[in-house]
């Protein structure tokens, strides 16, 4: 006990010692100051450092955190900091202890509070991101090293699949490209090729039912190829009654983005590759509306939907804004 004591203040020690060299490079001129991603790496590095678990886990959780906390703004807090992870009050101090803002990671520990100390300035402080990163770091690092672990850590925390999945998701693509900045969009279709489109979003449709049109249809001929719009996980390729040859792309801010109709796909992908803004993942098409293989019961088109994950269900929203605003970059980036 005595040794491991002695062992988390040198690790400590080193940690701050990172964190202040961090702080130094920030400092100066020359360094990339602007990155806003530079200061949360520090963190997450330094907590990976502490605790020995891969900083990409630790990333993939706060970015959840931080769609969560976007997805719920009237439930979850919105953390000024560089750390999203949230705790509840009860969670933090225990739910028994009489101080809900308790701060000492004594009386924490008594009443059986997840909260501790990351920082080592001997508060166990809720509006700390170092705290709040070291909690989740040291409660995944209990669990142990393996992706197995992990896992088990993740699904103790939130007692739910569909967050572990997401969890994993987002780790693997942070883990592909080694970075936090995975932001940038991309505009489906190659901007020279011939096509149209108009606000269609909320619209009736007949066929299925009665349904709305959840996404933006985009003319275009048989061939012309369909990239990826985003960062993200191949979460779906197949077929669907409505949607024909599809793929659903999860992105980093936990939007799912649909691209339906498709006359086939890029071979190179299946469900779990990394993609890339402009990675081509299919061709235009008029699959859909009928038994696998169904094509031509209207003209061709990419149906494109984004979808955004709460936590608990997926809901569609209008990417025709999104559209105009991807496809006026590319315009002045060939300028
Ligand atoms: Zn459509």
């Amino acid at each position: 006990m005595f040794n491991d004591a002695k062992k988390l203040v040198l690790f400590f020690a080193c940690a701050l010692l990172m964190m202040q060299t961090g702080k130094a490079a920030l400092a100066q001129p020359t360094a990339p100051a602007e990155n806003p991603y530079t200061q949360r790496y520090w963190l997450l590095r330094s907590a990976s450092t502490l605790t020995g678990v891969d900083w990409t886990y630790l990333a993939a959780v706060d970015q959840y955190e931080r769609t969560l906390n976007q997805a719920n703004p009237n439930t979850r807090p919105k953390h000024e900091g560089l750390i999203a992870i949230h705790y509840t009050a009860e969670d933090w101090a225990g739910a028994l202890n009489p101080n809900k803002e308790d701060d000492s990671p004594y009386t924490i520990a008594v009443f059986g509070g997840v909260g501790k100390d990351g920082n080592g300035d001997g508060k166990a402080d809720r509006n700390d991101d170092m705290d709040r990163l070291m909690t989740m770091a040291l409660h995944l690092a209990s669990f142990g090293p393996s992706e197995d672990d992990i896992r088990e850590g993740l699904w103790t925390h939130y007692q739910s699949d569909r967050s572990v999945r997401r969890i994993e998701q987002f780790r693997n693509i942070i883990h592909h490209f080694q970075s936090l900045d995975l932001f940038e969009h991309a505009f489906p279709l190659p901007i020279h090729a011939n096509y149209s489109y108009r606000s269609t979003w909320g619209a009736g449709r007949s066929y299925g039912g009665k349904r709305i049109h959840e996404g933006t249809d985009i003319f275009a001929g048989y061939g012309v190829p369909v990239k990826s719009t985003c960062y993200g996980v191949i979460e779906v390729m197949g077929w669907n009654r409505f949607g024909g040859w599809r793929i659903g792309i999860r992105d980093l801010n936990n939007v799912y983005h649909y691209f339906a109709h498709l006359s086939g796909f890029n071979k190179e992908w299946q469900e779990g590759s990394i993609v890339k803004p402009g990675d081509v993942i299919g061709w235009v098409g008029s699959s859909g509306y009928g038994k696998p293989g169904t094509q031509g019961k209207f003209p061709p088109h990419l149906h494109y939907g984004m979808y955004r994950d709460s936590g608990s269900i997926d809901w569609s929203f209008d990417p025709y804004p999104y559209l105009r605003k991807w496809e006026r970059e590319e315009r002045a980036k060939r300028r």
